[in-house]
Formats: C-alpha cells, structure tokens, sequence
C-alpha cells in the first residue's frame, strides 16, 4: 500500500528518514517497522517564525519496497540520415532544443564556439592566474552555456508546470539528484553539473546527432528571406536555431549589419553584494546559532522601488562565490555560483538597477548593449587593468565613504577598493543607495560593512531581442531561423532557456513539415 500525505515537521526530522518514518508512524498510527520506504515529493523550507519548518508531500511505502519511478524517463531515437537541424550554441536552450529535435526524429547538428565543459574549467582557472580572460571559453561561452558554472537554480517564475517538470525530469534522467524534482527551490550545483552536461551531449551523439566544439558561427546563409543554413568552419546546412545566449556581441553586431531584425531591450545593472553566509543565516533563520545542522545555507530575495526603478536582488547563491563573468579582454563582469553543499563562507546576490532602453542616451538597436560594455570597461579600468574587481564595503557604499580595506571575498582574482558610489553611473549608484536602506530597515543586520560590494553586475539578461513571431517563433521576417533562448530575449535563467529550446524545436519540426 502507498499513502501520501502533506505534512509540517522541524528540520532535524525532515532531514533523516529514520526520524521521518518514526514520526509518520507516531502520527498515522503505523508501525514503524511496515514502513518500507518514504519518497520526498515536494519540500519547502517555512522560515517565517522563529521555530522554522519544513513543509514536505510524502509518499510512504507500507508493506512494499518502492517500486515507481523516480523521474520520467525521455525515450530518444536514434536520428541518424534523418532531416537536420543546425542548433548554433550549446547552453541550456541549445541543449534541450537538440535533445527535443532528437525525440522528434530530426538531426542536430549542434555548433559551439567555445570548448566541451571539462576543458573549459581550464580556461576559468586561468583567469585567476593570469589575469586574463579567453575570449572564446570563459564563464559564458562554452559546452553548457553560462548555466554550466553557476549554481544551477532550476526555478523559473514560468507558470507552464508541464514544461518545467519535462527539464529538471530530463536533468535527472541525465545524472542530477532527483532533489531537484522536490525541492520548491531546486539546484544543481557548479561542482555536479559539468557530469550531467556530458551525459546530455553523450545523448546527442549517441542518438547520431553531433557536436561541434570551437566552432563558430561567423554568418547565416540566406536565400532571399530564408536561412538555408549558416557559416562556421565549413558550411552547414538546414534550418538554424540561434542560441548564441546573452553575450555573444558579435553575433549581434553581425544581425545589425546583415539587417536582420533586433531591438534594444531593458537590462539590469548593478553589483554583486556578498556577506559571510552565516550572517544571512542568522537573518533570515532568526538565530544566532545561524542554521544548524539541518538547514541549508538560508536564501533571500529583495525587491523594492526607487524613483520608478525597480532594485532588485538576482540569482542570488547562498554559500557560493563571486566569479569573474567577462567574456572580453578589457572588461570587469561578475557573477555567482555555488557547490551542490551550498557550503562556502559566504553567500552572494546581484544587486541591480532595471536599466530601460529610455535610460540610455543616443539610440540604435545596440545601444543597452553599447552602455553594458563601457561600464565594464569602465570598471576594468578601476580595477587595475586587471580582474582584480573594484570594491567597497556595503555600509561605506550607502555613506558615500571609500573603503580603508576590504573584508575576506570569495572573489578569486583579488578586489581592490573603489568608491563605487562615485564613479558607477549615477542612476544606479543613488538608487542602489536608497534600495540598501530599505533592504537593511526589512532585515535587521542586512545593511553591515561586513558585507562587500564587487563590481559591476551587468549580464542579467541580453540587451537585445532578436525579434520573432509569437506562434512560428521564427524570425519576424526571416523564414528557417528560430531565435531561442536568454540570447534571443526569451528567457532568463536555465530552466526558461530550456524550455524555450524545447519550444524552438518544435517549431522547427513544425516548419520542416510544412516545407
Ligand atoms: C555565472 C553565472 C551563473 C548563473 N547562474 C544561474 C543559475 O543558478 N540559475 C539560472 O537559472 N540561471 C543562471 N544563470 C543564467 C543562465 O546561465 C542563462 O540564463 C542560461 O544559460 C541561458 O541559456 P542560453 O542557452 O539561452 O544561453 P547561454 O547559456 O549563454 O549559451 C549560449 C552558448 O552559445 C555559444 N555561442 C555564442 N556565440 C556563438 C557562435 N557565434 N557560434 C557558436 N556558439 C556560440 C556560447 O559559447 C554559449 O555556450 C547564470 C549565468 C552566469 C553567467
């Protein structure tokens, strides 16, 4: 027999399932030895009040051994002499868009410009030791895109259940804890998700897809208004579906000068903000002791208004670290990632301004992006000419005080203190002032010199839209090219440029029917 039940317990027992199975029995009146198994469907972390609990769906096994799956399983061909379909980019929309032309028995042919994710870890170490960032495999480009050493948050604020449920099943059935599938904010982890990346690629070609690294996409092939493939190191031919991701700015200079049509869209611009991670336990745990044995490193998510600007906490990676994001040799960029333990001293967030296309002088379809890349010259520039990043104490940055010195930083390249208040742009310098006093007012201890801000956060999303019909999701002139992913300006975040990969292939097959 199986039972589910919704239930409310402290930490210490939804964390160990002989405690759990003792409870389930006290409470539902079993005996605890006919308890066979307990599977955890969904669990989330109620730290609203000072005694925190945790609220979990069960299923409980009662005289049988758990017998179903723990995740849906995905059956892909094999495709080999099938249709192709060229996917330019392998971050999460590339990915799920081959994986999902696989299942509907089409060919990828998958192009990325940077290097398969294990050598690609190379590259990022040796920004810390050298300084130095390679412009073709760095923290965004390379096999799994900029998800690949992040922290993996899988929560989308996507209302399609249907589709999200399909990628994180997909993410297990390629090695990833089945936690993800309970969890109310699931992640991955930087140090487990190059495996399960390698296991979706052994998919592809195993299925008789392929894969192309440090192969770049230089050009499309047009005839007339329709792609007929594009131009990397040889020339390859099918439809094309582009996710190029957020920051591949040559991919849309090319657009803008090939007349393909693009737009400015509205970013987010700001800083990353990191604390001792014990703090922002003690915060929003209400307790000294910060969490204990039994509680992930505590999370938060801010948001607030100032002069008509919303200044929000991003992506925020509690018990991780600050990286060095650039993707150019003259550029300071950071960002966050975290381990799958969540276990580092600190706990980091953006902290970022919305930036609108109207906040920023001169026009032309590339001018968020032009203002993206002079502020993180701008702060490569204050920062040594290196990737040593500016930085200032949280408190200093609200009173308009530079820094004497800086606290310990997971930011491996080194910090170097900088007024930030006076030389980032005033729009966002003021209102992150303002939004720091609110935040701290809303959670006492927040707002500390303890905590460093580390400049400058500009990669929230593309500065661009590559614009697409709503139902053929292809280009809005151009037949044969289905823009996809965070790049494209239709997601943000792993699982959203998943599922929009998913989307794009679908209506590649679509298309390919209809030819
Ligand atoms: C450090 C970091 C941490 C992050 N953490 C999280 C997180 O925890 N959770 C979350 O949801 N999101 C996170 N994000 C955002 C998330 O990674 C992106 O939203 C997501 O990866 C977008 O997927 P995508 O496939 O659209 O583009 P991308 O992942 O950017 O992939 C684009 C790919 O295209 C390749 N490419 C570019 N130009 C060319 C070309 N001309 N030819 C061939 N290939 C090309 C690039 O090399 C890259 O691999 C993080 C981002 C960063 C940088």
């Amino acid at each position: 027999m199986t039972n589910e039940y919704q239930i409310r317990v402290v930490p210490e027992v939804a964390a160990q399932e002989d405690r759990l199975k003792d409870w389930l029995a006290s409470e539902y009146g079993f005996d605890v030895r006919t308890i066979y198994g307990v599977r955890i469907l969904k669990r989330s972390i109620d730290a609203r009040q000072r005694q925190i609990f945790v609220n979990l769906k069960v299923r409980v096994f009662i005289n049988e051994q758990p017998h179903d799956d723990e995740y849906v399983r995905t059956v892909y061909p094999n495709v080999e002499g099938k249709t192709q379909v060229i996917v330019v980019g392998a971050g999460p929309g590339g990915l799920f868009a081959a994986l999902r032309l696989i299942e509907l028995g089409l060919r990828p042919i998958v192009l990325e410009r940077g290097k398969n994710v294990h050598d690609r870890k190379k590259d990022l170490a040796n920004i810390t030791k050298t300084q130095k960032v390679d412009p073709e495999s760095n923290y965004c480009f390379g096999e799994g895109g900029a998800g690949a050493y992040s922290d993996g948050k899988l929560y989308t604020r996507s209302k399609k259940r249907g589709n999200t449920d399909k990628i994180l099943n997909v993410f297990c059935q390629h090695g990833a804890s089945t936690a993800i599938l309970a969890d109310a904010h699931p992640h991955i982890g930087t140090d487990k998700l190059p495996k399960v990346i390698e296991a979706m690629r052994n998919t592809i070609i195993n299925c008789g897809g392929e894969v192309h690294f440090q192969t770049k996409m230089t050009q499309l092939i047009l005839e007339g208004d329709k792609v007929v493939g594009c131009v990397a190191d040889t020339e390859y031919r099918g439809p094309v579906i582009l996710a190029t991701g957020h920051s591949a700015r040559d991919v849309y200079r090319y657009l803008a000068e090939a007349k393909v049509e693009i737009e400015a869209k509205g970013i987010a611009v700001g800083v990353r903000l990191e604390h001792p991670s014990q703090l922002i336990d003690q915060i929003q745990y209400h307790n000294k002791q910060g969490r204990g044995k039994y509680l992930p490193a505590a999370e938060y998510a801010m948001v607030t208004q100032v002069e008509g600007r919303g200044v929000y906490s991003f992506c925020m990676c509690p018990g991780g670290f600050v990286i060095p994001a650039a993707t150019d040799k003259q550029q300071i960029v950071v960002n966050g990632m975290s381990p799958a333990s969540r276990g580092t001293q600190w706990s980091n967030s953006g902290m970022v301004v919305e930036v609108r296309p109207e906040d920023v002088e001169g026009d032309g379809v590339l001018k968020v992006m032009a203002y993206q890349e002079e502020l993180e010259k701008m702060c490569w520039q204050q920062g040594n000419m290196q990737q040593t990043a500016p930085a200032q104490r949280m408190a200093d940055f609200v009173n308009g005080k530079l820094s004497y010195d800086l606290p310990k930083s997971s930011y491996a390249p080194g910090l170097i203190s900088s007024p930030l208040h006076f030389w980032m742009p005033k729009m966002i310098s003021k209102r992150l002032q303002e939004g720091f006093k609110t935040f701290g007012r809303n959670a006492h201890g927040f707002l500390t010199n303890e905590a460093v801000l580390i400049a400058v956060e500009t990669r929230t999303s593309s500065p661009v839209r590559i614009v697409r019909d709503r139902e053929t999701l292809q280009h809005i002139r151009i037949q044969g090219l289905f823009p996809c992913g965070e790049g494209a300006g239709y997601a943000g975040g792993i699982v959203s440029a998943g599922v929009d990969g998913e989307r794009c292939a679908e209506a590649a097959a679509q298309y390919l029917r209809a030819e």
